[in-house]
């Protein structure tokens, strides 16, 4: 059975105290109230990593993660942050390709092909994003955009390594706006998500990948997202800065 996952993206929020006291209060409301199959991921800045690993020692079903890492392994590249350097703090999850990354970023898909591997290389487990603009969306051509951003981004892996990826479909005008993809027009983009990731490596590998939704997802619409068949969880931006609310997401798996 594939993993039920939340995942929480506090993007460029929270200072350092707030960070620890956030974290805390999620580490003890999962512990008490999430059901012990699910993983709850929190994907920090840089700065709150190596203390909330240390915090969540222990805590089996609270993992962390990281926004971004850069594709070498180290040398000179001013300002960036290898992802055997996260490894080394405990990190386990890194997020890449976030839409975010690849408008402001001009992060492509060749390019997270290489974060892909460097992430791989170190044991850390990628939170692979991909999902179409409001133009691409309306202009019927999302299948197309999803597709090659899945396939350039990943289809070089053999099956092994595939299998340790988690996919987060967020669609770009779902993000911060309040305005979520409807649960069947989640679902329908999930299934050909499945599909493609069954026509590359098969049913089996498939059936595995744990699908995440992302976007405008609150503890109100988490539950009927939730409960279609191809979504198996959610990458969570504005409400995981709450912890009751990112808490009562996860909980919608209950
Ligand atoms: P919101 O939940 O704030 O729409 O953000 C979604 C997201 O980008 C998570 O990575």
């Amino acid at each position: 059975m594939r993993k039920k996952i939340v995942a929480g993206n506090w993007k460029m929020n929270k200072d350092y105290t707030d960070g620890l006291s956030l974290f805390s209060e999620v580490i003890n409301m999962v512990k008490d109230e999430v059901r012990g199959d699910q993983q709850v991921i929190v994907c920090a800045p840089y700065i709150h990593l190596h203390s909330l690993t240390a915090l969540g020692k222990g805590y089996e079903q609270v993992s962390v993660g990281a926004q971004n890492a850069h594709q070498e392994t180290a040398g000179a590249y001013t300002g960036e942050i290898s992802t055997s350097m996260l490894a080394s703090i405990g990190v386990e999850y890194v997020i890449l390709g976030h839409s975010e990354r690849r408008q402001y970023f001009g992060e492509d898909n060749a390019l997270l092909a290489k974060k892909t591997d460097a992430a791989l290389k170190s044991n850390l487990k990628p939170i692979f994003c991909i999902g179409e603009t409001l133009t691409e969306r309306e202009g019927g051509t999302y299948f197309d955009v999803v597709k090659s951003q899945l396939a350039e981004g990943t289809f070089h892996l053999d099956a092994a390594d595939f299998a340790k990826l988690v996919i987060a479909y967020e669609p770009v005008w779902a993000i911060g706006t309040g305005v979520t993809a409807s649960s069947d027009q989640a679902q329908e983009i999930h299934a050909f998500i499945r599909k493609e990731i069954a026509a590359k490596y098969g049913d089996v590998v498939a059936q595995e990948t744990s699908i995440l939704y992302g976007g405008s997802c609150n503890p109100k619409n988490a539950d009927e997202l939730f409960s279609q068949p191809d979504i198996d969880g959610g990458l969570i931006g504005g409400a995981s800065l709450k912890s009751r609310d990112f808490v009562d997401i996860a909980k919608a798996f209950n």
